[in-house]
């Protein structure tokens, strides 16, 4: 039977100039965890308006479980604008007091933190007190793995105080490299590098993983015993919005499975890279092709990266 993966936190439009897209990241992970072969579950709010129908739609469209999704009276559906820059990268503003920030804690999200099998969430819509307490209600009853991708957008003190609440929630920490400069300095760890922050967080709040993306140069992932580099695949980016989503994805498939530290790290850069190839946080792929970025340019090189011995990411 397949994984039960499930986005808990915002769901809403990605609204480009010329379109838009479902969107917000614990949605796009689920959506990219259903492409890597899981069940994914969105577990989130819309409003009672035609824009949340349409959302309903969409991600029903995309193949995700719908059933935590609740309708919020009142609040309309989340939207976020996106702008693309020269080198694809994306810039956000995001609506306020939305139908995502008002969850409330209903029988579909006790049930979902029974039956998943992980539950990845982060700190957006844990800006209102009513979701906030409802994404840890969730936390503190789920026996899933818990996979906070902080994804904060501007950081200020009160983005580090829900970080700082959250952490012993959390199994599974990601970071990329602007949450883990401004969380160093929240910290008072400015004078660390990016792998010894990484290994102070693993101990201090007994992680299981801690993993830090570096863009298109790939990866480090810590567990507290093994700490390692995973270069990224050299592609031909277009929009990178959902790179990150499709990593915390492949992280929590490869994770639940068993499959050792290196290979997940590799298989979640090619996850990564290839969402970056392509327009939109949740472009459709099969789980070949993600298996087959970089093939091309490894083949001849005589550097198979088979039979390399490591820890499986589960068992450390
Ligand atoms: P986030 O989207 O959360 O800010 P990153 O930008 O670090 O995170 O991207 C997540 C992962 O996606 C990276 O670790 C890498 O594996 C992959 N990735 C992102 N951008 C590129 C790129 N331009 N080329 C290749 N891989 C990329």
């Amino acid at each position: 039977m397949a994984v039960r993966v499930a986005g808990l936190g915002e769901v809403l439009w990605d609204v480009y100039p010329d379109a838009r897209y479902p969107g917000g990241a614990p949605a796009n992970v689920a959506v990219h965890a259903r492409r890597l072969g899981a069940e994914g579950v969105v577990a989130s709010g819309i409003g009672e308006d035609a824009s949340g129908d349409a959302l309903l739609d969409a991600l029903a469209g995309l193949g995700v479980n719908t059933e935590a999704i609740q309708r919020v009276p009142d609040k309309p559906t989340g939207t976020v604008s996106v702008r693309l820059d020269a080198d694809g990268h994306p810039h956000f503003d995001c609506s306020r007091d939305t139908a995502f920030d008002h969850l409330a804690w209903t029988p579909a999200l006790a049930s979902l933190s029974r039956t998943a099998d992980a539950v990845a969430f982060g700190t957006l819509a844990q800006r209102h007190p009513d979701s906030r307490r409802t994404i840890r209600t969730f936390l503190k009853e789920t026996k899933a793995l818990r996979v906070f991708d902080v994804n904060f957008r501007g950081f200020g003190p009160e983005t580090g105080k829900i970080v700082r609440e959250t952490l012993p929630l959390t199994d599974v920490l990601k970071l990329n490299e602007d949450e883990a400069e401004a969380l160093r300095g929240f910290f008072g760890k400015g004078g660390l590098s990016d792998e010894s922050f990484l290994k102070e967080l693993v101990q201090e709040y007994g992680l299981r993983l801690a993993v830090l993306s570096l863009g298109a140069r790939g990866c480090f992932l810590s567990d507290g015993r093994s700490h390692l580099f995973s270069p990224g695949f050299p592609v031909r980016a277009v929009d990178t919005t959902g790179c990150g989503d499709a990593f915390v994805a492949a992280l929590i498939v490869r994770y639940l499975d068993g499959t050792p530290l290196e290979e997940a790290g590799r298989f979640m850069n090619r996850a990564g890279a290839l969402t970056a190839t392509r327009r939109g946080a949740v472009p459709v792929y099969s789980i070949q092709e993600v298996e087959a970025v970089g093939e091309s340019t490894k083949r001849g090189s005589g550097k198979g990266s088979r039979g390399q011995k490591s820890s499986g990411l589960r068992n450390g």
